[in-house]
């Protein structure tokens, strides 16, 4: 039978392992030595550890996709129901004229523009990292919160210029 020699890399000793072995014991210290990857002796019990947190990983991965699209799915919801609620509120202030129905539109209205895109950002899984010494958020909320802005604003304001044009063509 075949043998392959390694160095126990906890003591320094020779361990035999049979080809087909995956596990040598070191006759000196005791510790179970098998080959990683790249066909170097490790400990089991680190091998194990590694394997162990690369299944973690993997799980935090799948975790935060889930949330992301949950995220994502809740803001289309709420950034639709805007648009159309800011829509069919300017199109009654167009075709009604009433003060109070244009109160109730502006103050709609600035309440998406503004605090929806807020409470989105404040939704938003962002995940922490370890860059160099320090815990870092990415991506940072403020990005999170200038790219919504850019999002909500300019269709709000497309919206309302809709509801214009038609309560206009209406009459
Ligand atoms: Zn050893």
């Amino acid at each position: 039978m075949n043998t392959v020699e390694l160095e126990c890399p906890n003591c320094g000793a020779g361990v035999a392992l049979a080809e087909r072995e995956h596990i040598g014991v070191c006759p000196y210290c005791g510790s179970k030595v098998c080959l990683d990857n790249a066909g170097n002796a490790v400990l089991l019990q680190k091998l194990e550890k590694e394997i162990e947190q690369r299944d973690m990983i993997g799980q935090n991965e799948e975790a935060h996709k889930k949330r992301l699209k949950n995220w994502y799915k809740w803001a289309y919801i709420i950034i639709g129901s805007d648009l159309i609620l800011s829509f069919l509120g300017w199109y009654l202030t167009g075709t009604d004229r009433s003060v109070a129905v244009g109160s109730v539109s502006m103050l709609m209205s600035l309440f998406f523009a503004v605090i929806i895109p807020i409470f989105l950002m404040a939704a938003y899984p962002c995940r922490e990292v370890m860059k160099g010494k320090e815990i870092t958020r990415t991506p940072k909320r403020s990005a999170v919160l200038l790219k919504l802005y850019g999002i909500e604003v300019p269709f709000l304001i497309t919206s309302v210029l809709a509801a214009y044009i038609v309560a206009k063509a209406v009459g």
